[in-house]
């Protein structure tokens, strides 16, 4: 994959003048390279497509690039100083196909068009070039078109603004705004340091654009290359003291007020996204809602680790398919599918509003009927808010236009369907007002200005409705009728020249021409029809003819058609307009129907999975009765075979205020990790506002949810598998709150078993005694078990499995107590180990155990057992004071994977000095 090279959108004093410096230095120099030359100087950050005729031609640098990242030809065009100048084009009808694949890999694109019509160039001598110029920025994070976009996902472009510290010391802040200009969202949030890197992993956006000097920063050097897109801009667009007046002159209001309190910084980043907008849109303006703050905590906190290791929107292997979202994606529309995406991605903390959307769901789970009318509407509804976002900025079709008549009909008639759901739930009965918000004229509007069949530019004409506009009318019927005087035309020359397979033909080239066979070309060449045939053109088969009128003719039929389509387009602009005087409610409307659509999608899913509504309140219940994972138990029903449904409860026993832990041991291939995974995303989709794959649920808020499982590889970021996992841990050790749920799978599998063991051990008193939330922790150290004995809160559960003539089923029936042996050999033999391998590991394992009998070592003589546990004790033999002190002194959360990898060798360093003394 191609790296991009940082990129910088300068602002127009900024432009490097080299190139143009250059050309003027060169007198051979054409009037064209000329051109593109000063143009690629003002837009130096990507690749330039310079529009010639029917292509994109891409010159010097940027044709090796392009041609090598999509594969196609490398040419020459002319010298530039002496040397030949490479060159390499698309077609611009292809252009989107590969504008895809440059912003996949990275790059960025300025389109720059012709600007006039060639003949107006001529018009002024015929040395002089068409006026070209960049009309747009394509980039990651700012595109419009279907072609480009996934239509399930939403296309954000983050921006990140950090705080100046005022003091040194203190943490800095950070604010995110983040806009998609295909839908016109945009939202504000201010987060801390710790949280960063999670709050990005929930957005996903397209493109980051950060300052200069936050993209240069090394401590933030490692996020930025984990990321997809991330690109630098000069410190103007991240400018604090502009920031507010660059916001409301985009949208045109008087003050900052209007998007209620936001603080400097959340202008700051608010302001870099309009300002890139307007620098990549270049004049065009997206129907960009105005900034909607998302105040802290309104979502569960999940880190980046977390949403991978769940797979809630893509699997680890980083598909779409059998990642949650997936799953329980019933949504028939795209714009449905978006918004279920956020969802999900976000779960609610306030248990109020949570409850409000899963009376909607409720609704619809209850009335079968209203929700088939309501999926069987809207899957006919076409994108809204996206054939809004292209029409606004100017990249809009006759098609678009379609799309905007038959969403507000799909809308109202859906509404006036519904009419009949008496005391339909808050959230169905606004979304049911909003459907009728647009204005009710527009739609008929459209209607009767558009045809039956669309082309798929208006520049293609055609698409006004015969009968909608008197001129249009008249001028295609002259159109048409100089069509017809030609066919006539045709026959006559036919009888007149006694050549009958005489044929009047047209082409870009000739315009109009007479056509006939060679053998027959001589006798129109001599006299005396070469009084009126006028010789164009000899081709190997054909000679080619005009005359006089014919040559009127076409002029006739160039001028009507002509005329034909500057009247469509003026109501093409006319009917544009209309649309966007009534943006607002038009993009109410879309949402409208998108709420609805997750509503009835969700209720759907319920219906056919067995769904069950969750108690969702602000206690720290998590009671789950017959709980299934999600994902697992639908990839088994492919195969026909049946899910084992199992209880949780990790309720605070009596009136404690502090949680349970579940530690659950059983062998290898048991069903752990599944148990551990289906109550964490029960817990996600319950606070998402959906039904859950349980027979009942009582789930009291979660306002962060860890999930973490040992010994994953993360390499590519350069950090050993172990030291990943104690990174995770440490994170989780030092956040967890009384809220918090905490799913910990195989901690200190990493490591030799004994440094394991106790990593594992000390991790279960910590998260007993100083986090105190709701924990689920599965391990094969069945040693930990013991634990139970000391921690009032710690419940042993273990997977069952049976032994049945020498081979082991696993029954995946999750019940108190603990595993008494591993099964490692079993597995091992379910893998197909060759049977020679496993007899000799059974004779190993026989005598191992009778060695630990022998030596009648109890986990219970450990100095596990021996040693206070309780809590964070500074260590009292004054001979360790010299690492207690070096570890206190450290803070895990600003060191880089390899300070803290040093950190630990200096530790064991001087641990080992301590000992010798
Ligand atoms: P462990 O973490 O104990 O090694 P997993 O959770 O990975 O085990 O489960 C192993 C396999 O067993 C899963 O891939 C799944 O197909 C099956 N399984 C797990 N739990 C269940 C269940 N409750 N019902 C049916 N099959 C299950």
């Amino acid at each position: 994959m191609a790296v991009p090279r940082p990129a910088t959108i300068n602002g127009p004093d900024s432009a490097p003048p080299s190139a143009r410096t250059t050309a003027n230095g060169d007198a051979r120099v054409t009037p064209m390279m000329e051109q593109y030359l000063e143009i690629k100087a003002a837009n130096p950050d990507g690749l330039l497509f310079y529009r010639m005729g029917d292509f994109y031609e891409l010159f010097f640098e940027d044709a090796e690039t392009a041609s090598r990242a999509l594969g196609i030809m490398l040419t020459r065009r002319g010298k530039h100083l002496g040397q030949d100048i490479p060159m390499c084009g698309v077609p611009v009808e292809r252009a989107d196909e590969y504008l895809h694949r440059l912003i996949a890999l990275g790059h960025r694109v300025a389109v720059c068009e012709q600007l006039e019509d060639p003949a107006e160039a001529r018009k002024r001598g015929s040395k002089s070039v068409v006026r070209r110029d960049v009309v747009r920025l394509v980039t990651s994070g700012t595109l419009t078109e279907d072609s480009l976009l996934d239509a399930r996902r939403n296309n954000y472009l983050l921006a990140v603004a950090r705080a100046r510290l005022s003091t040194a010391g203190e943490d800095a802040r950070f604010a995110l705004a983040w806009i998609d200009i295909s839908t016109g969202e945009f939202r504000i949030a201010e987060c801390e340091r710790t949280s960063l890197a999670a709050e990005i992993a929930r957005l996903d956006p397209g493109e980051i654009i950060v300052s200069d000097a936050l993209y240069g920063d090394t401590e933030f050097v490692p996020l930025w290359r984990s990321l997809p897109a991330v690109t630098p801009l000069t410190r103007d667009v991240f400018d604090g003291a502009t920031a507010e007046r660059r916001l409301t002159s985009f949208f045109a209001v008087a003050t900052s007020d209007a998007f209620g309190a936001l603080t400097r910084l959340e202008l700051t980043a608010a302001a870099a996204c309009v300002t890139y907008v307007e620098r990549t849109q270049i004049g065009k303006r997206p129907p960009l809602s105005p900034p909607i703050r998302e105040n802290a905590g309104i979502a569960m906190a999940i880190d980046q680790a977390t949403r991978a290791n769940l797979e809630l929107m893509r699997t680890l292997a980083g598909e779409r398919r059998g990642s949650l979202l997936d799953t329980v994606d019933r949504t028939v529309t795209s714009a449905g599918s978006r918004l279920l995406a956020q969802r999900l991605s976000a779960p609610l903390t306030d248990a109020a509003a949570i409850n409000l959307r899963l009376d909607a769901v409720a609704t619809f789970v209850d009335d079968s009927a209203a929700r088939a009318e309501t999926r069987s509407r809207l899957a006919a509804v076409p994108d809204l808010a996206r054939a809004l976002a292209r029409l606004a900025v100017g990249r809009g079709g006759p098609r678009d236009l379609a799309a905007i008549r038959d969403g507000l009909n799909g809308a109202a008639d859906l509404a006036r369907a519904l009419g009949t759901l008496t005391d339909a739930p808050a959230e169905i009965a606004e979304a049911l007002r909003d459907c009728h918000r647009p204005d009710g004229m527009l739609a008929a509007e459209l209607s009767a200005a558009l045809a039956a069949e669309l082309p798929a530019f208006r520049r293609d004409g055609g698409f006004v409705r015969e009968g909608y506009d008197a001129a249009l009318d008249e001028t295609r019927a002259l159109r048409d009728e100089s069509r017809r005087v030609i066919a006539a035309l045709q026959a006559r020359y036919a009888d007149e020249t006694g050549v009958r397979a005489l044929k009047i033909r047209h082409n870009n080239v000739l315009g109009y021409f007479v056509e006939v066979t060679a053998q027959h070309g001589e006798k129109l060449l001599a006299a005396p029809l070469n009084a009126t045939f006028i010789h164009r053109q000899t081709l190997a088969g054909q000679v080619r003819f005009t005359t006089t009128e014919l040559g009127e003719l076409e002029a006739k039929i160039a001028s009507a058609a002509d005329r034909a389509l500057g009247i469509e387009l003026d109501i093409f602009e006319r009917l544009v307009a209309r649309v966007l005087a009534d943006t607002d409610a038009i993009k109410a409307c879309a949402e409208a129907l998108a709420r609805l659509d997750v509503a009835g999608a969700l209720a759907h899913l319920a219906a056919e999975r067995a769904y069950a509504r969750p108690q969702v309140d602000d206690s720290l219940s998590f009671v789950i009765d017959g709980g299934r994972h999600a994902v697992v138990e639908q990839a088994l029903a492919r195969d026909g075979t049946p899910f084992v449904a199992n209880d949780c409860d990790l309720s605070p026993p009596g009136d404690e205020q502090s949680g349970r832990i579940w530690l659950i041991t059983g062998p290898n291939m048991a069903g752990k990790s599944t148990f551990l995974r289906q109550n964490a995303l029960i817990a996600i989709l319950a606070q998402t506002g959906s039904f859950v794959p349980a027979q009942a649920a009582h789930v009291g808020i979660v306002d962060r949810l860890f999930s973490r499982v040992g010994a994953a590889d993360d390499l590519a970021r350069g950090r050993s598998t172990f030291m990943v996992e104690m990174v995770e841990t440490a994170a989780i050790l030092n956040q967890a709150g009384p809220r918090a749920l905490v799913i910990l799978d195989e901690i200190g599998r990493g490591t030799a078993t004994f440094d394991g063991l106790s990593i594992a051990w000390a991790t279960i008193e910590h998260l007993h005694d100083v986090n105190r939330c709701r924990a689920l922790f599965a391990t094969h150290f069945h040693e930990l078990t013991a634990l139970a004995g000391r921690l009032g809160r710690l419940h042993n559960a273990t997977v069952r499995v049976k032994e049945w003539q020498g081979e082991v089923v696993f029954l995946h029936e999750v019940v108190a107590g603990a595993a008494d042996r591993s099964y490692g050999i079993h597995v091992a033999q379910l893998a197909g180990l060759p049977a020679g391998v496993i007899g000799r590991a059974r004779t190993v394992l026989a005598t191992l155990e009778a060695e630990d009998r022998g030596a009648s070592r109890g986990f219970e003589d450990l100095p596990l057992f021996a040693a206070p546990p309780r809590s964070l004790q500074p260590a009292q033999d004054d001979r360790y004071a010299p690492v207690t002190g070096a570890l206190a002194a450290l803070n895990p959360d600003e060191m880089s994977p390899r300070e803290a990898m040093e950190a630990l060798y200096r530790l064991k360093e001087q641990l080992a000095k301590a000992e010798k003394n």
